[in-house]
């Protein structure tokens, strides 16, 4: 049985065991009206924007956002302008009544699961470029991935308003590009970058390892692998840039299940290049399991002396 108690002048509805229901948004207006109502009400917002099919690696975003602010919000949205003709839109999983009951879990108040409609009424005219940081990696094999995430993220937050935004560094060129875009914006947003969370063996977790095949799933660790062994490198002294390169792409080359996208070290605010690899650095891995491709990254460590 739900009870609704009053929450200032926001209701919130109750389970038997005390744990505040999500309130489940289909409109813009009632989200926004709504997070606006909870600033009113003197409460910080923790946003965790998402495309669905929530997993651990999501909830501790989720979690986070509740720990930190006092009202927290996910939202559900598979973004078509981030996916091109080719890629796996149409068959992007979805598992709304579990991704409900893992945001319950998390602590959060309101989830924001509009349509496509809701949100693209009539095709866009406006599309946010972020430039520089958007050419390489993920951008150079998908070349309009990253103004259809900037796009979404700016509407996301317009909608949203001031707000803590929570994004992993899973997807560390997202994080990067969207870290960019809020700065040139002034977006009045803070955007808080969260670790990524793994298998038992290292995989990544992401909604698209059910794509895997067992023999793929078996092979796609050989990511986590090739990071630690560059990782490993490093703190043994390793500074030559192409040396790190080498280890990262060897070791996926060792791996028949995986064909490499690329392997590199990078600046980790701007993703450029670097001429010596040093501490606070960012490796980048992609490479295609099948069909699916799968990212990775590690912040460069220390040497140890
Ligand atoms: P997605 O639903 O794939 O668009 O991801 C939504 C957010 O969750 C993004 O900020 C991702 O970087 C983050 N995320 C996805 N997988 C993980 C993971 N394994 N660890 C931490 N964050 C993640």
């Amino acid at each position: 049985m739900l009870r609704v108690v009053a929450y200032g002048r926001l209701p919130r509805k109750i389970d038997d065991a005390g744990a505040v229901v999500p309130e489940i948004h289909e409109t813009i207006a009632g989200f926004r009206a709504t997070l606006e109502l909870e600033r009113m009400e003197g409460r910080t917002v923790g946003l965790v924007p998402t495309m669905g099919f929530l997993h651990e690696g999501h909830a501790s975003l989720m979690r986070r956002a509740s720990a930190e602010n006092e009202t927290a919000a996910v939202t559900i949205f598979v973004n078509p302008l981030q996916f091109a003709a080719s890629e796996d839109l149409g068959d992007y999983p979805r598992d709304l009544d579990h991704d409900l009951a893992l945001a319950a879990d998390c602590g959060i108040a309101h989830v924001f699961v509009p349509s496509v409609l809701e949100m693209y009424p009539e095709p866009m005219a406006t599309s946010v470029h972020v430039a520089g940081i958007t050419a390489r990696f993920e951008g150079a094999s998908r070349p309009e991935h990253f103004a259809g995430v900037a796009t979404v993220v700016a509407k996301l937050l317009a909608i949203t308003g001031p707000c803590r935004a929570y994004f992993g560094e899973k997807d560390f060129q997202q994080l990067a590009v969207v870290r960019r875009m809020a700065r040139d914006l002034s977006l009045p947003v803070d955007v808080v970058g969260c670790p990524i969370v793994r298998d038992l063996d290292g995989l990544a977790l992401s909604s698209r390892n059910v794509y895997l095949d067992p023999t793929q799933r078996a092979a796609a660790p050989v990511l986590q692998r090739a990071l630690e062994a560059a990782a490993e490198l490093v703190r043994s002294g390793a500074t030559d840039p192409g040396a790190v390169r080498d280890c990262l792409a060897d070791t996926i080359r060792g791996e028949p299940a995986a064909a490499l996208d690329y392997a590199d070290v990078v600046d980790a605010a701007t993703l450029e290049p670097v001429a010596e690899v040093a501490a606070g650095q960012r490796l980048l891995v992609a490479a295609a399991f099948g069909s699916t491709r799968l990212l990775d990254n590690l912040e460069v460590p220390g040497h140890a002396r």
